[in-house]
């Protein structure tokens, strides 16, 4: 199994990135925010609860996003391999994701993170914001706080790949293309 995980923070391109990945290797997508916010859309008891921490631009709980995961990791019980965009955010999800896989006989192969300065993410969110109707991207506060919790929080999991010599860092700056392309030559290497 090709199983990558797609980091970097807020604004970094994972989601448009993870994209082209899907249709080059048949992986199947796991964005742990898109899966919230269907939630949120269809007004689930576990959308109302992460709404709260959505809109503020904090993270949901860990006990609550790592059941949600296993269980569209459990979904997809004949996948090729998985695209972790937007997850882990935190250590403990990373060792969650770890036992949970070695259970399935299998691993992370790769974290690929994608490398972009904080005044590009702060600009492209805001831009984004134009189409995606995200509240969490139209308002530059909390932007900042999610690059904040980004930075405090979520960039330390770099290191846990790191140890095990899975983790590589991706110019996140050109266009869609030479990204992809990068990519792509960092899972082939
Ligand atoms: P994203 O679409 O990846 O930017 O995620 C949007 C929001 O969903 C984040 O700001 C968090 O509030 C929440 N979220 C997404 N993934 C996670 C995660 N792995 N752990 C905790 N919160 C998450």
């Amino acid at each position: 199994m090709l199983n990558i995980v797609l980091f970097g923070p807020p604004g970094a391109g994972k989601g448009t990135q993870a994209t082209k990945l899907v249709a080059k290797y048949n992986l199947v997508h796991l964005s742990t925010g898109d899966i919230f916010r269907a939630n949120i859309k269809g007004e689930t008891e576990l959308g109302v609860l992460a709404k709260q921490y959505i809109d503020k631009g904090d993270l949901v709980p860990d006990e609550v996003t790592i059941k949600m995961l296993e269980s569209e990791v459990e979904k997809n019980g004949d996948a090729e391999g998985f695209i972790f965009d937007g997850f882990p955010r935190t250590t403990f999800q990373a060792e969650s994701l770890e036992t949970f896989l070695s259970n399935k006989r299998t691993e992370i192969t790769v974290m690929l993170a994608l490398d972009v300065a904080e005044d590009e993410l702060v600009k492209r969110i805001l831009n984004r914001a134009k189409d995606s109707g995200r509240a969490d991207d139209a308002d530059e506060s909390i932007i900042r706080n999610r690059i904040e919790v980004y930075n405090t929080q979520t960039a330390v999991v770099a290191n846990f790949y790191a140890a095990k010599d899975k983790f590589k860092k991706i110019d996140g700056i050109g266009s869609i293309d030479e990204i992809s392309e990068r990519l792509y030559n960092a899972i082939e290497k």
